[in-house]
């Protein structure tokens, strides 16, 4: 039996989508502070660079920002070559971008449907795809993506859409995990539940209340709640998991019915 010494993250370099605000930059935050190299993307340029200077002073660590569009793939082609022109090397991937736009089934049309798809499922697919070649050369890779509960656990009215994209990336990491597992490349899933960020915040406070309700460990989701989950699914710890998905959710998805939430033993 032999154990690992631990994850040396001052020679990893990591990318990670949609890493300007929210659970991307929790994420962001965790590797820098572990002496990673981060390049973390949002759509626009100066922004991206803004977060990631801001996110370099709380740190200390070294991170640049890079403005990509999911719904680009040239652009995403563009943001591994830079990552690894950059720092070297790019050894993990964290596909965390996403968008979750409300909209009830019956008004959905063929545009809003596009769009989700395209940045949630296919932006994950390209983004994945573009770092293969940088993780080849590197001989590992550690892929980790953002999905979520709703879609592969559960469902939700007025997202039906964003399940569809959040449960195609489950089927997407199945294939993927198995098609790079020879390279030593695994392809995991972190499934958040509610998770307080500026895209949660903005579904308003009786939202939030009520979904704080039907928590069983009583609150709301915070980003480095993810992220640390996310840091261990990316270390040579996790060598020996691969095509898997963690849900964080402070046990959401657990209560057989409303009963199970009330009712104490
Ligand atoms: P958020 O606060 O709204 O942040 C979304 C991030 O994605 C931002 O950095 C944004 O960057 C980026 N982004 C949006 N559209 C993009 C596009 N077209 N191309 C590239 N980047 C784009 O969201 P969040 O709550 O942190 O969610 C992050 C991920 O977690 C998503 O995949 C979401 O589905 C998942 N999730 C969240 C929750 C939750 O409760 N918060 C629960 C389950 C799953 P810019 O705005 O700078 O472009």
């Amino acid at each position: 039996m032999s154990f690992t010494p631990g994850t040396i993250w001052q020679d990893r370099s990591v990318i990670v989508t949609g890493g300007t605000r929210g659970i991307g930059r929790g994420i962001a935050e965790l590797f820098a502070r572990q002496g990673a190299a981060v390049a973390l993307t949002g759509r626009d340029a100066a922004a991206a660079a803004k977060a990631a200077g801001d996110l370099a002073r709380a740190t200390g660590g070294q991170v640049c920002g890079l403005g990509v569009d999911l719904r680009d793939p040239e652009a995403i082609e563009a943001m591994a070559a830079e990552a690894e022109r950059r720092h070297g090397h790019v050894d993990v991937l964290c596909a965390n971008a996403g968008i979750f736009p409300e909209k009830p089934l019956r008004a959905l049309t063929a545009a809003d449907i596009d769009e989700v798809l395209q940045v949630n499922l296919r932006g994950s697919m390209l983004a994945v795809r573009a770092c293969l070649p940088a993780m080849e050369r590197a001989g590992h890779g550690r892929i980790v993506l953002t999905s979520s509960i709703t879609g592969p656990a559960t469902g939700f009215p007025g997202w039906s859409h964003y399940g569809a994209s959040k449960a195609g990336q489950l089927g997407f990491l199945r294939g993927a995990a198995l098609e790079l597992a020879p390279q030593g490349i695994t392809v995991n899933a972190v499934l958040p539940g509610n998770v307080r960020t500026e895209g949660l915040d903005a579904m308003g406070e009786d939202y939030l209340r009520r979904m704080t309700s039907s928590i069983p460990l009583g609150r709301i989701g915070e980003s480095s709640d993810i992220a640390h989950a996310v840091l261990f699914l990316a270390s040579d710890e996790a060598a020996f998991i691969t095509g898997q998905s963690l849900t964080i959710d402070g046990g959401q998805t657990l209560p057989e019915s409303l009963d199970a939430l009330t009712t104490t033993a």
